[in-house]
């Protein structure tokens, strides 16, 4: 709908009967900013976000919610996401479920599709595929199962949580898809081979059904983060400390000077993102690996 549709347009109009041109023009645009500036971006829409019990996955549940989406949050800790929907409910009023899911295990995420669509009559409109692990280790003890555990959960867990996501997304003819991948899944690093690997393969995922799914309403994008100031960052500093005996501030310091800001990323600016591509005004971004690393790819 053009704002000259809104039947507060035609209201404003009838009151500024009588006023110069340029001045009615002046004040109806300033109703009409007014009007728009309170309209939430994500209202009537129902989110389901893995790993939202913490960390960016809070993050974007909470940023969600303040959008006005209803928000379903999925994790293997239920006393977390248990609190964050509590919190979320109780700031923002809207819906909030909270899921004890595990991605790695395809009968635990069946299960919780079933929940969210039981309690709230259907899938999802926004997908995020956020919920993921990182182990560090040189490759020669990378084990199969610390590869396998990365796959399962970083990859495959993306693939089956989609995969029950997408039919009512193209039965319905709009989603929104997004997965939270890492600038490890573009550059790789030494010692994240597993994490890096299954990163990779986010992406590979992320652009294929964006092709796959662009013409049905849907779009598939992933946010690369750099180092995000969250419990995933401090157990790797906890490991840096105890491989290589450097101070958790030294440590700090280390992962903080890989951004040309000198800083980590907040999980708030990731979720800054994901509100973008998950609203309308993001329809035209699709296939996309989005970088929210302040600058560190180009160092
Ligand atoms: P956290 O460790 O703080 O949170 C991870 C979340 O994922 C938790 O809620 C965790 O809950 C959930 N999770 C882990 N494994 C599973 C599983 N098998 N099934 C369901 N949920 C699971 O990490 P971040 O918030 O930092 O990371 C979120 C995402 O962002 C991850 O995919 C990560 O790879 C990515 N990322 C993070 C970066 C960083 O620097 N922190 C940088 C780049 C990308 P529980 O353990 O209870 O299941």
């Amino acid at each position: 709908m053009s704002g000259f549709e809104n039947p507060d347009a035609t209201e404003s109009s009838r009151q500024l009967t009588g006023w110069p041109d340029s001045t009615k023009l002046l004040c109806l645009t300033r109703r009409l900013g007014g009007n728009f500036a309170h309209r939430m971006k994500l209202e009537n829409r129902l989110a389901l976000i893995t790993g939202g019990g913490r960390g960016i996955g809070r993050a974007i549940a909470i940023a969600f919610a303040r959008e006005g989406a209803s928000v379903a949050l999925a994790a293997r800790t239920r006393a977390q996401v248990d609190r964050v929907a509590d919190e979320i409910a109780s700031e923002f009023g809207v819906e909030t479920l909270a899921l004890e899911c595990n991605v790695a295990d395809a009968e635990s995420v069946s299960r919780a599709f079933a929940h969210s669509s039981e309690q709230f009559g259907g899938g999802p409109d926004i997908l995020v595929n956020n919920a993921g692990i990182a182990e560090t280790a040189p490759f020669a003890k990378t084990d199969e199962a610390m590869w396998q555990r990365h796959l399962e959960t970083n990859l495959t867990g993306t693939f089956r949580c989609t995969r029950a996501a997408l039919p009512e997304m193209l039965a319905r003819g709009w989603g929104r898809i997004i997965n939270i991948a890492s600038i490890a899944g573009k550059t790789g690093a030494p010692y994240i081979a597993a994490y890096a690997a299954s990163k990779h393969g986010v992406l590979g995922l992320t652009r294929t059904l964006a092709l796959e799914a662009g013409a049905s309403g849907i779009t598939v994008n992933a946010i690369c983060p750099g180092y995000v100031d969250t419990e995933m960052t401090s157990r790797g500093i906890e490991k840096i400390v105890t491989k290589t005996g450097k101070s958790a501030d030294d440590a700090l310091s280390a992962l903080k000077q890989m951004s040309p800001q000198n800083r980590l990323v907040t999980a708030e600016e990731v979720a800054a993102l994901a509100v973008l591509l998950a609203s309308e005004d993001g329809r035209g971004i699709n296939g996309q690996a989005i970088n929210v690393d302040g600058g560190t790819v180009l160092f």
